[in-house]
């Protein structure tokens, strides 16, 4: 998910583009504003931290854009593209590490495993599955 800082600082295509070029095949986006509902639940298991009603806020404060992407080792992979969750930390290359200074402003989210993947995925874009299609690219990637 691109986080409302991500969608006003104009990186939507820049973020989404180190995922395609990378070699993962997008099977859904949609850009939306997320309901308490769906970020409280999307983050339950944060919701003891005392930073949690300010990442509420700012999951609330604009307009997001879910993606789901598919591919080998893709949520371990993304992770790594997306890079620690304090930026100042995070490694030069990744998408934290390049474009953000503060773990409350770090411009995308990440599944943290692939139950998780699946769980965000129902809950985000629930009604709509996922859009199968074959990626002609494939072959190109994996032997
Ligand atoms: N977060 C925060 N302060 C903290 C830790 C986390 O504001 O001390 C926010 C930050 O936006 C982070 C999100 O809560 O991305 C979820 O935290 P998590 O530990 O799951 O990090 P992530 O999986 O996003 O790297
Ligand atoms: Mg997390």
């Amino acid at each position: 998910m691109i986080k409302p800082d991500g969608v006003q600082r104009g990186l939507v295509g820049e973020i989404i583009s180190r995922f395609e070029k990378k070699g993962f095949k997008l099977v859904q986006l949609k850009m939306m504003k997320v309901t308490k509902e769906v970020a409280e639940e999307h983050y339950k298991d944060l919701k003891d931290k005392p930073f949690f009603p300010d990442l509420i806020g700012y999951i609330l404060s604009g307009p997001v854009v879910g993606m789901v992407w598919e591919g080998q080792g893709v949520v371990k992979a993304a992770r790594k593209i997306i890079g620690a969750t304090n930026p100042l930390e995070a490694e030069p290359g990744t998408i934290r590490g390049d474009l953000a200074v503060q773990t409350g402003r770090n411009v995308v989210h990440g599944s943290d495993s692939p139950e998780n993947g699946e769980r965000e995925t129902a809950l985000w874009f629930a009604g709509h599955g996922i859009v199968e299609w074959e990626a002609h690219m494939k072959p190109w990637l994996v032997e």
